[in-house]
């Protein structure tokens, strides 16, 4: 069988979620290669995807298109280089996959959508595939094929699809996080390391503790915290957001908690697991200022929720909120969510640091000018969060692509290699996208 070491680059859009894998239309006629190819893409770990011809301007250039999910399938980034391999085309007898996270229940109908959307996909085990459910793509994790291996949907295949989540594993690391350097150093003091050097801790008495609330306003990065520290642990991370296990799952929120803390506890046996309650202040409001009695029982299930977690377990539940004075007293006592940590809004050294990360991709493709100030960026940016400062390096960006570029609709983020490569973002860009 062939095996090549291409070169990765950002795929086009329209190939965006099809599993194709365009290669070097040379190196295709070369090794014989055709269109419908079941290949596989092996960076950190390994992908399976249809191979595809690559467009003239790939040609001898020895290098593999491949969409963001391929990449994160196959743990690969763009530049990096791969080994794609030509397996037999084979066809999966069964296929079963389990959403990545909680979502409304699948019925009958959706099922049979998901089937007919899926055929002529390429699969395998752990792969992640996204699946357009009311014109929302859902993350869905590749359970088991069979027979094993590589293989392609058909019409015949069966597909189970599981209700219960597999959650994630993140890729986000603390790197990824400016101005939060404090916070950081706390987190792993307080968690990562008691997790990773258990055995010594518990002589010494010290557990990890079970619960920990995250405050501060929104976009300041407290769910980036949340997943870097998933990463670092290599925890199963699942994610309840406050608001929409109230309203989505109305009369069925304590059985959804239950379930959740159930399933967090049974995967973690060899890694520690991470609920992560986003908003939680939705779900555990103060009792007395409640109306309902669903909200109610809700709070009180979550408490017992929380005081059967055993405190030599591996589960840790980190909540987020904005408004921690909102919270039920009750769940910030001792054995619950016992320590607490503010995520303030970053300062002008802080601003920076998360200017960096967001446009260090930029500077790596050599897009960046040279006469952007980020320092100054940083000063004048008084009062954003880093969700805000990451929207201004967006609009930044497409500020930049629409003097350069002539689009009808360069609105897709973040836009692809390409496109990227033909302009230059200016501090002018950065002021523009400032003023409006
Ligand atoms: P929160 O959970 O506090 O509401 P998030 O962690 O979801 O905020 O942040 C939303 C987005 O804003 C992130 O995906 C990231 O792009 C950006 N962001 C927020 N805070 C930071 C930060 N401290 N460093 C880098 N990026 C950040």
């Amino acid at each position: 069988m062939v095996r090549l070491v291409l070169k990765v680059l950002d795929a086009e859009r329209r190939d965006y979620g099809k599993g194709i894998a365009r290669l070097d239309p040379e190196v295709m006629e070369k090794y014989g290669i055709m269109d419908g190819d079941l290949l596989v893409i092996e960076g950190e770990a390994e992908a399976a995807a249809l191979a595809g011809t690559g467009g003239p301007q790939d040609k001898g250039r020895g290098v593999v298109r491949l969409d963001p999910l391929l990449r994160a399938n196959a743990r690969a980034e763009i530049g990096a280089s791969v080994t794609v391999e030509k397996v037999e085309r084979r066809y999966a007898r069964v296929v079963k996959l389990a959403p990545t996270n909680y979502h409304a229940s699948i019925d009958d109908h959706v099922l049979e959508s998901i089937r007919n959307k899926l055929i002529g996909h390429p699969v395998m085990e752990d792969n992640e595939i996204h699946v357009t459910i009311v014109d929302i793509p859902v993350p869905f994790r590749v359970v088991s094929v069979k027979p094993r291996g590589p293989a392609i949907i058909t019409d015949e295949t069966e597909v189970y699809v599981f209700e219960e989540p597999v959650g994630e594993f993140p890729r986000v690391t603390f790197d990824d996080i400016g101005g939060l350097g404090n916070v950081i150093d706390k987190i792993r003091e307080m968690i990562e390391i008691p997790l990773k050097y258990r055995k010594v801790f518990r002589k010494l008495g010290v557990d990890p503790p079970k619960g920990i609330l995250l405050y501060g306003p929104p976009g300041t990065g407290k769910t980036l915290l949340a997943k870097a520290l998933a990463n670092e642990v290599n925890a199963y991370f699942i994610t309840i957001n406050g608001p929409e296990i109230m309203s989505k799952y109305y009369g069925e929120s304590e059985q959804r908690l239950r379930e959740i803390f159930k399933l967090a506890r049974k995967k973690s046996k060899k890694n520690p697991a991470i609920i992560f309650i986003d908003e939680i202040d939705a779900i555990a409001p103060k009792r007395d200022e409640v109306i309902g009695e669903v909200e109610r029982r809700v709070v009180a299930q979550l408490l017992a929720l929380m005081d059967g977690l055993e405190s030599r377990g591996n589960v840790i539940v980190i909540a987020a909120t904005n408004r921690p004075n909102a919270l039920d007293p009750a769940l910030r006592r001792p054995g619950r969510f016992d320590r607490e940590i503010e995520i303030p809004m970053p300062d002008k050294k802080g601003r920076l640091e998360i200017l960096k990360i967001h446009t260090r991709r930029l500077s790596e493709l050599g897009v960046l000018s040279r006469d952007v100030d980020l320092a100054k960026i940083a000063e004048i940016t008084h009062g954003y969060t880093g969700a805000d400062l990451a929207a201004l390096v967006k609009e930044a960006v497409l500020h930049a692509i629409r003097r350069q570029v002539r689009l009808d609709t360069p609105g897709e983020w973040p836009p692809p290699d390409d496109l990227l490569s033909s302009i230059k973002v200016t501090f002018e860009d950065f002021l523009f996208a400032y003023r409006s």
